[in-house]
């Protein structure tokens, strides 16, 4: 059923219960094409891709719990695409070019709000490394900017640019096309169209292990619903990608670490943009809801948690309240975790590896949700066709081995 104006006037006349299920909810066959591990944004992005551009219908998302309900449902939803290096720049922008599209492709509402994301710059350092970032983003034909702290104010008026704040604006970046969107929306519109184009998708359902056969190629996958057969398989489980990877014995670059956020209460509408900072490591938006959303940096230790610690939160909202002393006495509704899956660069892994018929997209860490449309649009053309998209490409898992990494951790030390 297609969602119009017209669709909702004439549900509305017969009490709203002709809506249908918005995915089918089949029984796993006994084989597919392609089996995608993980029902997260990027698996369900890269289902939709492989029905949508390469017409592979074949095609299961196997899901262990309901979908989105990784970090997908989890995280802060920040959109940016202002990222330090040539392969980053291409790869994110690459993304952030689909989202504006996105609503009307899948018949979904995302709520892509493209409100600006600013980085706030406090000490010296900081405008330096700023500047510079600003100056090669610009060089890719990312809209960044440099705005003085007056400029800042003017775009986002809750600002304290007053030299006696215990954190200084000296300046700020901002990328205008950059912001928010629904999380559980991207999900929801993906698992939608693919289901729509023959995608199953199918919840509650653990891949237990993976299958190869005397060639060493996989077969299929165990599942606690039963064995299903595929000569493709995409891992694509975020926290959970290295244990699922040990499976067909590939050890990965990865470590799994808890990473928060908080909303408060929600408040009419105060603050109008997405703002980060490096130096505290805490960042805030609104959601359409009015809650203020709130970001806090990933635990320091390894956990497979969706908890995280509770320092990390009190970090973080000190600092928010540093910044932005008129939010001090609002109160905290709900905080929760999500595992992140980080590389040693800090970016992520789209690759082939060594295993025929096993690809893998993992690695997106603290910052993945942006990339979602791209990430499954170009991880889908690597399933489909055997071969590692070019903008892709730098991204697969050998350059571990060749020592060709992309370091954005070194360059940006945040990445949501
Ligand atoms: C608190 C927090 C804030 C964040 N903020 C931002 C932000 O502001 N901007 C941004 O760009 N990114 C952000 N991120 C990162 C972003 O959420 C992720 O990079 C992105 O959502 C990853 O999507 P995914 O589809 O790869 O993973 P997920 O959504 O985690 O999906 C993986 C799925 O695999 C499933 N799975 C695991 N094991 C198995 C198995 N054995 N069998 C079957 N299924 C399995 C899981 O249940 C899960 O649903 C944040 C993350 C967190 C936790």
């Amino acid at each position: 059923m297609k969602f119009s104006g017209l669709a909702l006037l004439r549900q509305s006349l017969g009490g709203h219960r002709g809506w249908d299920r918005q995915w089918r909810s089949p029984e796993p066959k006994a084989a597919y094409d392609v089996v995608i591990v993980g029902g997260g944004g990027h698996g369900l992005a890269t289902a939709y891709y492989l029905a949508s551009v390469h017409g592979v219908t074949n095609v299961a998302v196997l899901e262990r719990g309901w979908i989105g309900g990784g970090n997908t449902g989890r995280n802060t939803t920040v959109i940016r695409s202002n990222y330090l290096f040539d392969e980053s720049a291409a790869l994110y922008n690459h993304a952030l070019d689909l989202w504006p599209g996105l609503s009307a492709e899948l018949n979904y509402n995302l709520m892509f709000s493209p409100r600006g994301v600013m980085l706030l710059a406090h000490t010296l350092h900081d405008v330096h490394i700023t500047k510079r970032h600003v100056h090669s983003n610009r060089l890719h034909g990312i809209d960044n900017v440099w705005l003085d702290p007056v400029e800042a104010k003017a775009f986002c008026p809750p600002l304290d640019i007053s030299e006696r704040a215990r954190y200084p604006i000296l300046g700020a970046a901002l990328q205008k096309s950059g912001g928010t969107a629904r999380h559980d929306a991207v999900a929801w519109g993906y698992a939608r169209a693919a289901s729509a184009l023959g995608v199953d998708i199918i919840e509650n359902c653990a891949v237990l292990g993976i299958g190869r056969d005397a060639t060493g190629s996989v077969v299929g996958v165990e599942t606690s619903r039963g064995p299903i057969g595929a000569r493709k398989i995409g891992v694509v489980a975020a926290g959970a990608t290295s244990t699922i990877m040990d499976m067909a014995g590939v050890r990965m670059p990865l470590e799994s670490h808890p990473l928060q956020a908080l909303v408060s209460e929600p408040v009419k509408p105060c603050f109008p943009c997405v703002v980060m900072s490096n130096t505290v490591h805490a960042y805030i938006s609104q959601s359409d809801k009015g809650e203020l959303v709130i970001g806090a940096g990933a635990d320091q230790y390894p956990s497979y948690s969706q908890t995280g610690g509770v320092h990390q939160l009190t970090l973080a909202v000190e600092a928010i309240c540093e910044m932005f002393p008129m939010f001090g006495r609002m109160r905290m509704l709900r905080s929760w975790g999500g595992t992140v899956d980080l590389t040693p660069d800090r970016s992520p892994i789209l690759s082939d590896t060594g295993i025929a018929g096993l690809y893998v997209n993992c690695g997106w860490g603290t910052g993945g949700f942006k990339a979602t449309p791209g990430s499954g649009h170009l991880f889908a053309h690597h399933l489909a066709t055997g071969s590692a998209h070019p903008i892709a490409a730098p991204f697969s898992l050998d350059r571990y081995t060749t020592g060709r990494l992309i370091d954005e951790a070194a360059a940006a030390a945040v990445a949501h």
